[in-house]
């Protein structure tokens, strides 16, 4: 593979997978950018140097084919605000209503230096999700390099992420900026953690998260598990967890977690109190209890204040730290402290030199929530795919890359 920041990119038309898969309202206007605003220094740096881009993305899930709803042609206006925001430039972007065919490749031939060339949603064909090759081959013929810079779908063996590489000499592919910085993050966390390296994991369920817990007692020193997914730890322990959530089929699991643990010298740390809650409503009465004695109609939907305490001294002494998963229930105002206290904390800890990775949709959206996003070293655009990449599977659009 080339490296992206040194190949000059002058004279080339560069086919870029971008993830472009923003939520849309029912006006069709985009409600969050991030997933575009990421990838835009990827196609500036290919366009400053005097080559043109063809972008392509899936957007949403379609299931027959073409949908005006889930259209790239909705993120044209607001990629070419992007694109010339400043007011300095005057990028051209046009679109292709089909992403393979005539319409494509005479528009990608006629393309110039510093224009821009965005495709139509690449899943209007089940090829790109079957990661059918003679799909991969023509979409491969609208380019002369690859550039991925989609790691939101690196797990996903697709013809446009990873299938696609194989038409592209090794020193034509590449990863972009984007993919780049997510891909180093990822690898400083999971290879050359500094200890004590903290994971903080969270969410509802834990069979969401055995696997990547698994592979972390392989590399941290102290996992925290919170959210809705402790208590079936704490029912498996014996404690009583009233109405809390729980997955009875999977105690078996979290009380071998906890031995492989201990005999892998790994800390778990288990929430010691909970806010309980005599419903799940925004104006439920509420209680800080320990989380092995809630009262039957009763649940735990917040790490309590004792817990709080705990984690963040472990947060506050490491020096890596990976957090994926809220800590309670908070979309909801009176359950959301604990998770804006953990990630002040791991904001101290990233202040005094650690090094946080912050990563899954909802912890994400609670950095953002709390103002945060700054003060972590690097929040990842990649759910699914960062979960896999902690699980310890490759994941095809790295691995098809990188080959
Ligand atoms: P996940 O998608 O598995 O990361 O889970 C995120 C969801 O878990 C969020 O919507 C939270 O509201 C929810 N959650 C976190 N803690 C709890 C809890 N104690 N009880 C119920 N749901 C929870």
């Amino acid at each position: 593979m080339s490296k992206f920041s040194d190949f000059n990119f002058a004279g080339h038309k560069a086919l870029v997978r971008v993830d472009f898969n923003v939520p849309l309202d029912e006006h069709l206007e985009i409600t969050d950018d991030t997933r575009m605003t990421a990838t835009i220094p990827t196609i500036k740096k290919i366009l400053a140097d005097g080559g043109s881009a063809i972008l392509m993305s899936h957007l949403g899930r379609p299931k027959d084919g073409p949908t005006n709803k889930y259209s790239l042609e909705h993120l044209v206006n607001h990629l070419h605000e992007l694109l010339n925001g400043d007011g300095t430039n005057n990028v051209k972007v046009f679109f292709a209503n089909d992403c393979i065919g005539e319409q494509a490749s005479m528009t990608s031939n006629m393309l110039k230096p510093g224009e821009v060339l965005l495709l139509e949603n690449l899943r209007f064909y089940k090829e790109e999700e079957k990661g059918d090759k003679d799909f991969a081959e023509k979409l491969s013929k609208l380019g002369d390099v690859y550039v991925n810079d989609a790691f939101g779908t690196a797990h996903r063996a697709h013809a446009s992420t990873a299938v696609i590489a194989q038409f592209f000499a090794t020193d034509k592919r590449m990863f972009g900026l984007l993919m780049n910085s997510e891909v180093s993050s990822a690898e400083k966390v999971l290879h050359q953690s500094e200890k004590p390296f903290t994971a903080i994991i969270g969410g509802a369920k834990v069979s969401d998260k055995i696997l990547i817990i698994e592979n972390l007692l392989e590399r941290a020193t102290d996992i925290i598990i919170g959210g809705g997914m402790a208590y079936t730890f704490l029912k498996a322990r014996g404690g009583k967890i009233g109405n809390s959530l729980c997955e009875d089929d999977r105690m078996q699991t979290a009380l071998d977690i906890l031995e492989k643990a201990k005999l892998k010298n790994v800390s778990i740390h288990l929430p010691e109190t909970s806010i309980i809650a005599d419903k799940f409503a925004a104006d439920a009465n509420t209680k800080d209890c320990p989380s092995d004695q809630i009262p039957d109609g009763w649940m735990g939907l917040d790490i309590g204040g004792k817990a709080i305490g705990i984690f963040s001294e472990v947060i506050r002494n490491s020096k890596t730290i990976l957090w994926n998963g809220p800590m309670g229930v908070f979309e909801m105002e009176k359950f959301q402290n604990g998770t804006k206290l953990i990630a002040l904390a791991i904001a101290d800890a990233t202040e005094k030199g650690a090094f946080s990775l912050v990563g899954g949709g909802d912890s994400v959206a609670a950095v953002n929530q709390f103002n945060l996003a700054d003060k972590v070293s690097y929040v990842s655009t990649g759910g699914g795919a960062l979960l896999e990449y902690f699980e310890g599977k490759v994941l095809p659009g790295i691995a098809a890359i990188k080959d």
